[in-house]
């Protein structure tokens, strides 16, 4: 079995993936919806972030260079 340790990049805690999985996409109204724009993941320049909680996520989404390492290129 493959399980990466995954770490959100905010808050460096460790990150529940199937947890995360479950939780995405909850609406206003409690349904579950797959939608990049929700959730406790992001889509980001072609790969999902995950994050341990939403507030995270926000503030990831304000700067993401910030929590990111630099790309070599
Ligand atoms: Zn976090």
């Amino acid at each position: 079995m493959n399980s990466p340790t995954m770490k959100c990049p905010v808050c460096s805690k460790p990150i529940d993936l199937a947890g995360a999985d479950a939780t995405t996409g909850e609406t206003a109204f409690g349904a579950r919806e797959v939608d990049p724009t929700k959730g406790t993941r992001l889509f980001h320049e072609g790969e999902w972030v995950y994050f341990d909680k939403l507030a995270c996520r926000t503030k990831f989404n304000i700067a993401p260079a910030r929590y990111l390492p630099p790309k070599a290129q």
